[in-house]
């Protein structure tokens, strides 16, 4: 019984932002459990050297790459029909490309608030929306939002990001309303703070280091690795009935003051 429950041998996962980071622990996670894993970043580079690496570990059938913008409607557009005519059905999509911009407020561009918006929470409605096209007349499909502890505590000096953040809790509750009848299954993961290239600045940052370490009951920061298990969690069957949730994964931060 465990092992169907948790068994995605097979399915089509699309990983936005997996060519390194969190989207890449995931999807890595997902092909160990048996998916068919579609990569995805900006650099045709560093997309491909990720591309290459999983080929060699999960065999190189299970493992494709499209390189495209999660912001261009169109790109995404053709990029989520392309899955569906070259690789087949996508079952499995995680909304995990994201991008921080630390300034204060009052010195913040328009610019960089509607790029920070667009990326990390328009970019979710748009691969949402394309996927759900596909996987409403199937019945079938889960999609995993990647929000933040920023999704419920704001810090100074990144307010685009904890509204784009906030935003993800209510995009999921949205999709839910409108997608979870016709057999979708949509939730979000709330990282904590997660050692990745985004953080190392913050994790050399002594004093910060030490404001985490503090502030977290669990007394370090997450690894990477640590979202990984509930990624496959909800991905698979043993998380049917979960729906429209944030699933904070921060070592208890956003439970004490
Ligand atoms: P990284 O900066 O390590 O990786 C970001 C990934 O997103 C890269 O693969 C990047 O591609 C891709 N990406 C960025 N913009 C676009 C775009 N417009 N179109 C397609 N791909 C894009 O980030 P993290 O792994 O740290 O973060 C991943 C997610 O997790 C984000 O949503 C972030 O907000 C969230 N998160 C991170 C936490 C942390 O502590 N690190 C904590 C909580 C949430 P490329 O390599 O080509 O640039």
């Amino acid at each position: 019984m465990a092992s169907t429950l948790f068994d995605i041998t097979g399915r089509i996962a699309l990983v936005t932002g997996s060519s390194r980071g969190i989207g890449r622990a995931i999807a890595d996670g997902l092909a160990d459990a048996g998916a068919i894993v579609v990569l995805n970043g900006l650099d045709p580079a560093r997309l491909a050297a990720t591309q290459a690496d999983f080929a060699r570990r999960h065999g190189a059938e299970r493992i494709h790459a499209l390189a495209f913008d999660v912001t261009d409607a169109d790109a995404v557009a053709s990029a989520i029909q392309s899955i569906e005519d070259e690789i087949g059905p996508l079952r499995i999509l995680v909304n995990n490309a994201g991008v921080q911009h630390r300034v204060p407020m009052l010195d913040l561009d328009v610019a960089d608030w509607e790029r920070v918006m667009k990326t990390n929470l328009t970019s979710a409605f748009l691969v949402g929306r394309e996927a759900a096209r596909q996987m409403i007349p199937r019945g079938e499909g889960t999609i995993i939002n990647i929000a933040s502890v920023q999704t419920d505590l704001a810090r100074p000096t990144i307010a685009p990001y904890t509204v784009s953040k906030g935003g993800i809790r209510n995009l999921t509750r949205a999709m839910t309303a409108e997608w979870a009848a016709h057999g979708l299954q949509i939730n979000a993961i709330a990282p904590g703070y997660i050692h990745t290239e985004m953080t190392q600045n913050l994790v050399d940052d002594e004093t910060f280091n030490a404001w985490i370490l503090g502030r977290t009951p669990a007394h370090r920061w997450g690894t990477i690795d640590d979202l990984v298990g509930p990624a496959l969690w909800l991905a698979g069957d043993g998380s049917k009935f979960v729906n429209g949730q944030v699933i904070f994964i921060d070592g208890g931060m956003t439970v004490v003051v």
